[in-house]
C-alpha cells in the first residue's frame, strides 16, 4: 500500500478519528472557506434554520469528513453519515431520510458515486423536504408523498465536474478545499503530536509537514511512522534530523512525492518524451486507474507546477525535469 496514499484502513481511520478537530476554531487553515463557512452557520443559528445545503470537494485527505462533522457540532446537531456507492436501492436512502432529525445534518461522502434512481430521490428532498414513495406494483401502485424535517445535507466529492448539473445546482453552498501550506501542516502535526502524546520539535512538525503533499491525512500518518523511528532509532523525540532520515528511509522525498509520484512524472519523461501523453495511455502504463490519477496524484503535481494538463494530454514542465537531474528539451511545458 502506498506509505502517503490518502485512503484510510482500520486501525488507521479509528486513530484519524481521535485527531479530528471538532469545532470550527480547531480547524487549521483554509482561512477563507472558514470564514465564509462561519458566517453561513452564525446566520443559520441565529434564524434558527438548518443550514442550507453544502457541498465540499477536494482531493482525498483534505478535511471534507471532519468538516462535515465540524458543521454538525456548531449547528448543534447529529451527523449521520453514509456514501454514494453504499446506497445501492432508493429504498436505502429513503429509510436513511425519514429517520432524520429536525435540523440533523447527513453526510454523503462520494456524492458523485450515487446511482441516478438514488439521486432522484435526493432532488424533492433536497429541495422541498419531501419524498415520494411508490407503493405496491404494477396498475395498483401509487405514489405516496412523505414530508421530511428540514435537514443539512453535506456532500463530498474529489471533483466537482464528476457531479450531474442538477444535483450540484440543488447546494447553496459549494467550497472547495485547497492543499495544505507548510506552515498550516507544521501546526496540524504539531497539534497530532500533543492529542497522541508524541514529543516532537518545531524542526520535527516543519520536516514532516514539508514531506506530506500539503495533504492533513498524510501528515498525521506520516507522524506516527517517524515516532516510531525515533523510538527505534532515537530517543524517542522526533527533532528535524530525526524526521529527515526517517523520512528519507521511507523514501518520501524533500517535495513529499512519493514512489506513485515519482513513477507518474519518470514514465512521463522517460517513455513520452515529457509528453503531450493522453491520460489513458498513462494510467496504462502506470497500470493506475484514470480516476486515481485524476483525483488522487495529479492535483498536487499541478499544483506544485511539476505537471501540466494541456488540450493534447499531460506533459511533464521543466521543474518535473530538473527534479530528476535531467536537462528539460528545448520547449518543455511550462
Ligand atoms: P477527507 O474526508 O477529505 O478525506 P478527513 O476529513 O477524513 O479528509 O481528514 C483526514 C484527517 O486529517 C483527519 O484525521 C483529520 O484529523 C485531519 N484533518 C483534516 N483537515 C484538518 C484541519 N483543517 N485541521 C486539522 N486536522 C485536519
Amino acid at each position: 500500500e502506498r506509505l502517503i496514499s490518502a485512503a484510510t484502513t482500520g486501525e488507521d481511520a479509528r486513530i484519524e478519528e481521535s485527531l479530528r478537530p471538532g469545532r470550527l476554531a480547531e480547524y487549521i487553515g483554509q482561512p477563507v472557506m472558514k470564514e465564509r463557512l462561519g458566517i453561513y452557520l452564525e446566520s443559520a443559528r441565529r434564524r434558527h434554520e438548518a443550514l442550507d445545503h453544502v457541498l465540499i470537494f477536494g482531493p482525498p485527505g483534505l478535511g471534507k469528513t471532519t468538516l462535515a462533522n465540524v458543521i454538525a457540532a456548531e449547528m448543534g446537531t447529529n451527523l449521520r453519515q453514509t456514501s454514494g456507492p453504499v446506497l445501492e436501492r432508493a429504498g436505502d436512502l429513503a429509510a436513511i431520510l425519514t429517520n432524520l432529525e429536525p435540523g440533523d445534518v447527513l453526510f454523503i461522502d462520494e456524492i458523485h458515486r450515487l446511482s441516478p434512481v438514488v439521486e432522484e430521490v435526493l432532488y424533492p428532498a433536497m429541495e422541498d423536504y419531501r419524498i415520494d414513495i411508490i407503493i405496491g406494483e404494477g396498475p395498483a401502485a401509487r405514489s405516496i408523498q412523505l414530508d421530511l424535517p428540514r435537514f443539512t445535507l453535506v456532500g463530498a466529492t474529489t471533483r466537482a465536474g464528476l457531479l450531474t448539473s442538477p444535483l450540484r445546482d440543488r447546494f447553496g453552498i459549494v467550497e472547495r478545499l485547497e492543499f495544505y501550506g507548510i506552515d498550516d501542516l507544521a501546526r496540524i502535526v504539531a497539534r497530532s503530536a500533543g492529542i497522541l502524546d508524541i514529543p516532537a520539535e518545531d524542526d520535527g512538525a516543519g520536516e514532516i509537514a514539508r514531506r506530506s503533499r500539503g495533504t492533513p491525512r498524510i501528515a498525521n500518518r506520516l507522524l506516527r511512522r517517524v515516532r516510531d523511528f525515533a523510538q527505534v532509532r532515537a530517543d524517542g523525540r522526533i527533532t528535524g534530523a530525526v524526521a529527515a532520515s526517517a523520512l528519507e528511509m521511507m523514501q518520501v522525498d524533500q517535495r513529499g512525492f512519493d514512489t506513485m509520484d515519482r513513477r507518474l512524472l519518470q514514465v512521463l519523461i522517460e517513455h513520452f518524451g515529457g509528453g503531450p501523453v493522453g491520460v489513458e495511455s498513462l494510467s496504462a502504463s502506470l497500470s493506475e486507474e484514470r480516476g486515481t490519477l485524476e483525483d488522487v496524484i495529479e492535483p498536487y503535481l499541478i499544483q506544485e507546477g511539476y505537471l501540466v494538463r494541456t488540450a493534447r494530454g499531460r506533459m511533464a514542465t521543466s521543474r518535473a525535469w530538473r527534479h530528476f537531474g535531467l536537462n528539460p528539451p528545448e520547449a518543455p511545458a511550462g
